[in-house]
């Protein structure tokens, strides 16, 4: 098949579109995806795909559109691209540019979502708009599925679909989501994390009990205070290491360029004794060695504070709201009693720890079609570069397109620059997304989607 070239006015098309996302503010809570649904599936519709809006709420809808493959080649299983328009919150007051002014210096797009993940939307449409025009000999249907909702749980958005509408789905084989495909510069080499795995979630309440009474009277037995020790010492406690094969995998990965005994040395990170001695001697930047321990470890933050009304009464209770991650193989039960051991001595019987929200972690093996398709196409376009399946401590969209039984990957290809801190930039301030980069990746995408859907 011929390469996929695009014209420099189809490359500017896909910027504007881009622009024209971010400008519609998307702000989750309370998301209000509607306008960018609506632009989105009329743009679906002007070049002739099938679509379908559909959502448990009129203002947070979710989009399926359809590039069918001729009935007589079609002889596989769909591949949906998948994305979400809404995003986090931002404050302009600490942003160079306006968070949803989608400004242009040059070089960048700079706005809320240029990143997570509007760029991938702009970046599908783009590139299924392209495989309409090529008219190619397509052997499954291609699902451009734009959902709501992702940044708050994925409720009303790929949750939703998965579960009221699976039918407008079509038996997915395979989804292409974000986190991946972006470079990463380490030690003068090249590398391409696709995302292949995620940590699963419990979303914990702890709420601790005190004595009530008249606060001009101090209390040990203060609700408020007592929660303050509880959060601390589980902010301060590291929780065990539990090695797993996804995370061996990507550890190795960045190694393996430099040689077995590099390789060799990596994989005894994961090593529940080895591992945390080693990590402060082998990575000296703060921010990678949270990365990794990250992987590692279940994760317990506390978030949000619930307590008293009244300056001048001892609350009867205080809670506070933990999001915690769980590292592969692991239960919320195995959470649970992990923090039991850190607050029990604390905190005797006066607490309890509740589960809000739970879902486990998802892991999609790599010996597949797919996936050899994307290492090609980024080691094609990247010459001498290297593709590591990688797991995020975060969740996205996959874990429900995995109910399907369908493998997803993230896949957004982006060539970025060796000084730009890319994951700073997601939920960060001044987000912003390298135009070259998003116009290789167009390509990149492209090329392996073209490659792929005519197999
Ligand atoms: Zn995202």
């Amino acid at each position: 098949m011929a390469a996929i070239t695009f014209t420099p006015a189809e490359l500017d098309a896909a910027t504007s579109l881009l622009q024209d996302l971010i400008r519609l503010d998307t702000t989750n809570p309370p998301g209000h995806e509607a306008a960018a649904i609506a632009l989105l599936e009329q743009k679906c519709r002007d070049i002739g795909l099938e679509t379908v809006i559909a959502g448990a709420h009129e203002e947070r809808p979710n989009l399926v559109a359809k590039l069918a493959a001729d009935p007589a080649r079609r002889k596989r299983r769909p591949l949906i691209l998948s994305g979400h328009v809404d995003c986090v919150p931002a404050d302009p007051a600490r942003w160079t540019h306006d968070p949803w002014s989608a400004h242009h210096d040059g070089t960048h797009i700079w706005g809320r979502g240029a990143i997570d993940m509007k760029g991938f939307v702009a970046m599908a449409f783009a590139v299924i708009a392209k495989l309409k025009r090529e008219n190619l000999p397509l052997t499954r249907d291609v699902l451009f599925v734009v959902v709501s909702d992702e940044e708050a749980g994925t409720r009303l958005g790929s949750k939703w679909l998965v579960e009221e509408r699976p039918d407008l789905l079509g038996d997915p084989e395979y989804v292409i989501n974000e986190v991946g495909g972006f470079t990463v510069h380490r030690d003068g080499r090249r590398f391409y994390p696709v995302q292949v795995a995620e940590k699963g979630v419990a979303w914990l309440r702890l709420t601790v009990r005190g004595r009530p009474g008249h606060s001009s009277l101090p209390s040990p037995e203060n609700a408020v205070s007592r929660l303050a020790r509880g959060i601390e010492a589980i902010a301060e406690t590291r929780l065990p290491w539990h090695p797993s094969p996804e995370a061996h995998r990507f550890l190795t990965g960045f190694a393996k360029p430099r040689g077995i005994l590099a390789e060799k040395i990596a994989g005894l990170l994961c090593h529940p004794v080895m591992g945390p001695i080693l990590l402060p001697l082998l990575v000296r930047e703060p921010s990678r060695r949270a990365s990794i321990e990250a992987i590692l470890r279940n994760t317990a933050t506390p978030t949000s504070l619930g307590s008293g009304g009244n300056i001048n009464v001892l609350p009867g209770i205080a809670s506070v709201d933990i999001d915690g991650r769980l590292a592969p193989g692991q239960t919320t039960d195995d959470l649970l009693s992990e923090l039991e051991v850190v607050l029990s001595p604390l905190l005797g019987n006066d607490y309890a720890l509740s589960v809000l929200q739970e879902s486990p972690g998802v892991s999609f093996e790599t010996d597949t079609e797919l996936f050899h398709e994307i290492e090609r196409a980024l080691t094609e376009a990247d010459p001498g570069s290297h593709v590591v399946p990688a797991i995020i401590p975060g969740f996205t969209d996959s874990r429900n397109y995995a109910t399907l039984g369908a493998h997803c990957y993230g896949f957004y290809p982006l060539q970025l620059p060796p000084d730009l801190d890319f994951a700073a930039l997601f939920h960060g301030d001044d987000e912003r997304i390298p135009v070259a980069g998003f116009h290789w990746g167009i390509g990149v995408l492209a090329g392996m989607l073209g490659r792929f859907l005519t197999r």
